[in-house]
């Protein structure tokens, strides 16, 4: 009989109650007790509602207040003696988390210190959207078992469901998500934290626990040899312990890493089947046929439908081979997709039934389940159903639109390079957009005040009709703009009021998406995301950002700057079709918002400014595969972007710390100028300059605008300085490292006048 289990499920809740629940004790709205009880309840109609799916083991461990990398921490002791404030366990974990747990009320007036500390520091869980408390080691680290959340989890399970699996982080990808505070080894840690795992491995065992599933995704990326003996020297030294391990693998192939993962000593191997389906065979034939062979058979990080005959007949063969030995689970951990479709009242039928949440993931894989142990007959209706949704899909006329497929063929090399150099195009911008020497201007955004958020859901909830809508945000324009030519920019923007997120604005005005109500899913902490569906063929039907531009232009001599989403960005914030390369996909994007860059350009637009915040998001694991996906990404910017005439000057955006090791693909995007985020690293990140000769214009953000403080003349000069040690200074632009929208005008104002300030100083020098 093949055996079924999953990774982990959402913790967020299907109306996200854990986060509402975080956010009101955080505020010191409710106590602890009360969130405790929130994730009690949240745990337990997880456990019930897979009751009825007959899995063979019930997941425990893949609950979490903030997140699952920082509760292994504190399960090891390891959180950061700065946190460690008082006796209570879950501020200091939150502490470490935010900075700060609960809110107090304070005292007295000189009371300031409320617990405050400088947070863990966030990163991206490998190629997903999800962000982990990144663990801190020194020489001084050492580890103590701090089982006793595990253990109540475990109760609260075993009190439902005898068969019950901790899920665990290992510890050689614990270490490597780990950064050392100190110039020490990490690795060198290994040993004493082996005695820790072993010492939870035995208490697990007292409490009745046969398997655990132990976590190594780093089995998934390109390691080095010492990286691997690490593997090597864990798995033996904790193959004496009493329990049963199933290690983990996810989110990619195993590739090099493959007879390491087949021969390490434990009793079960659990791989990604979905992204290394074609390793399958190998591995089957690899592992020893007394091991468990669990194969990730559905997509955990998408939110289609499997096609349930097609994964039943593969499977097949290997049953007949392995029988009790062959277990099924979703690729990876359901945390990256949203809870329940059932939830959604108002999405479009057709599309609906193409897609499956974590809830109907479960039920797939149940019906797998059924069909290899029971019979085909036993499901055959529900089979049918799924290959009529599979089939119904592949058909639709709502996908394939046969003109955006054209246009995609024609696609020609010189569909992406501008006219001329971008040293040529400079002299012609210089004399046609006549701009000072170190011009000023913003990201896009202004605060989105109270008033623009309102007039925007009365227009969703048709309170209100278009033309009220029009007025209401002409307003907001204007006043953007006439703010920015009382703060002395160079080069203005409209503000952006109308747009509720940067990909969701262009996701409703375009062909191919749809939207859901409750499809949330958690990014980091409480904070969540809903992106997109993009289910067919993207094209643009009508001019989306034209008016808006056009009339922000109308009010001002300035020029104003137009305000675009990337196709790469577009892309990689949305869920997104998988049946077909997602090159093709984002080469449909980029043809889409194309025709919108040469409408504004048509209209009078001379600057056009084309974010792209996510380029990395996607950048896969192994290295080798990097420069495939930059080639196709850069080439849709391109696309985009250059079919402008020379004297149209292209913008582009992007908020990530990391392009260092892309920046050659950065500049081959050939924007005529780019703003980044530096402030925070002191334009440390700038050192890539001094190798790299950069050959565009650059902004590097002067000043930190997640940070409601005005930022010093002072120190904004110098480190525009800085930055002309290693870029031109005829090739630096003054701006604020993001856009503005979480700000308020009163921090805005002074912040932006100040900046102007700098810039002028910097022009007199
Ligand atoms: N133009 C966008 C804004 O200013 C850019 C946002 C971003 O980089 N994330 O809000
Ligand atoms: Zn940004």
């Amino acid at each position: 009989m093949a055996k079924l289990h999953h990774l982990g499920f959402p913790r967020i809740g299907n109306k996200r109650q854990l986060k509402f629940a975080l956010e009101k004790f955080w505020a010191g709205d409710i106590t602890e007790q009360a969130l405790q009880q929130t994730a009690t309840q949240l745990r337990a109609d997880n456990w019930h509602s897979q009751q009825k799916l007959g899995f063979d083991f019930h997941t425990v461990g893949d609950f979490s207040f903030y997140d699952q990398v920082l509760d292994t921490s504190l399960l090891l002791g390891n959180l950061p003696q700065r946190a460690l404030q008082t006796d209570n366990q879950l501020d200091n974990y939150f502490r470490v988390a935010r900075g700060r747990s609960q809110k107090q009320p304070c005292c007295s007036a000189t009371h300031t210190n409320n617990g405050e500390t400088e947070a863990g520091e966030m990163t991206k869980w490998f190629n997903t959207n999800y962000h982990y408390i990144v663990p801190e080691f020194d020489r001084q680290t050492r580890f103590t078992l701090n089982p006793d959340n595990l253990l109540t989890q475990i109760k609260e399970l075993q009190r439902i469901n005898s068969q019950v699996k901790p899920v665990i982080i290992g510890p050689v990808t614990y270490l490597w998500l780990g950064k050392e505070k100190d110039n020490s080894d990490k690795l060198s840690l290994l040993p004493e934290l082996l005695k820790t795992y072993q010492q939870l491995l035995q208490l697990l065992a007292e409490n009745n626990i046969e398997w655990v599933q132990i976590d190594e995704p780093i089995l998934a990326l390109e390691i080095d040899i010492n990286w691997q003996n690490a593997l090597q020297t864990t798995y033996q030294t904790l193959s004496d312990s009493p329990i049963k391990l199933l290690l983990i693998t996810y989110f990619g192939e195993l590739k090099d890493n493959l007879d390491l993962a087949c021969n390490l000593p434990v009793a079960g191997l659990h791989i990604d089947a979905v992204n290394g389906l074609h390793e399958v065979a190998q591995v089957a034939q690899q592992l020893s046929t007394d091991k468990v062979l669990s194969l990730g058979v559905i997509n955990g990080c998408n939110i289609w439908k499997t096609d349930l005959n097609k994964t039943l007949s593969w499977l097949q063969p290997l049953h007949t081979k392995r029988q009790d030995n062959l277990w099924l689970a979703p690729s990876s951990s359901l945390l990256h997709v949203p809870v329940d479709l059932n939830s959604e009242h108002k999405l479009d039928h057709e599309v609906k039934n193409w897609l499956a949440f974590a809830t109907q993931k479960l039920e797939e894989l149940s019906l797998l389940g059924r069909a290899l142990n029971d019979s085909v007959e036993s499901v055959f209706e529900q089979f049918t159903e799924n290959k009529l949704a599979i089939e119904s899909r592949s058909r639709s006329n709502r996908i394939h639109n046969p003109s955006v497929q054209q246009a995609v063929t024609n696609i020609s090399a010189d569909l992406g390079n501008r006219k001329q150099g971008f040293d040529a195009r400079k002299v012609v911008q210089n004399n046609y957009l006549k701009l000072p020497s170190y011009p000023t201007t913003t990201i896009g955004s202004f605060p989105q005040t109270n008033e623009i958020r309102a007039t925007r859901k009365a227009k969703r909830l048709g309170q209100i009709g278009e033309q009220e809508y029009q007025q209401e945000m002409r307003k907001s324009i204007q006043f953007c703009i006439e703010q920015q030519q009382k703060i002395g920019l160079d080069v203005l923007v409209h503000g952006e009021a109308e747009r509720n997120d940067m990909v969701e604005y262009f996701g409703e005005l375009l062909e191919g998406f749809v939207f859901t109500q409750f499809a949330w899913v958690q990014s980091y902490g409480s904070r969540c995301v809903k992106p997109p569906v993009l289910f067919g063929d993207v094209s643009r039907s009508k001019a989306m950002t034209v008016e808006w531009a056009q009339y922000a232009q109308s009010l001002t001599d300035k020029k104003v700057k137009g305000m675009l989403t990337g196709p790469v960005t577009i892309l990689n914030w949305s869920f997104v079709r998988d049946d077909q390369p997602l090159k093709t996909t984002c080469q449909q994007i980029a043809l889409a918002i194309r025709e919108e860059v040469l409408d504004l350009e048509k209209a009078g637009i001379d600057i056009i400014q084309i974010d792209e915040a996510a380029l990395r998001e996607k950048l896969p694991l192994h290295r080798s595969k990097w420069s495939e996906y930059l080639a196709w990404a850069i080439e849709a910017f391109r696309i985009t972007a250059n079919g402008v005439e020379d004297q149209t000057q292209i913008h582009t955006h992007m908020c990530y710390s990391e392009f260092n090791d892309i920046i050659e693909s950065i500049a081959s995007m050939d924007a005529d100028v780019i703003t980044i985020e530096t402030s925070r690293s002191d334009m440390q990140l700038l050192d890539v300059f001094e190798a790299f000769n950069y050959p565009n214009a650059i902004g590097p953000g002067v000043y930190d605008i997640h940070s409601p403080n005005t930022p010093n003349i002072d120190q904004m000069v110098a480190l525009m300085h800085k930055a002309s040690t290693r870029i031109p200074s005829e090739h630096l632009w003054v701006n604020p490292d993001c856009g503005l929208k979480t700000r308020k005008w009163n921090e805005v104002e002074p912040a932006l006048i100040n900046m102007v300030k700098a810039a002028q100083q910097l022009r007199s020098q």
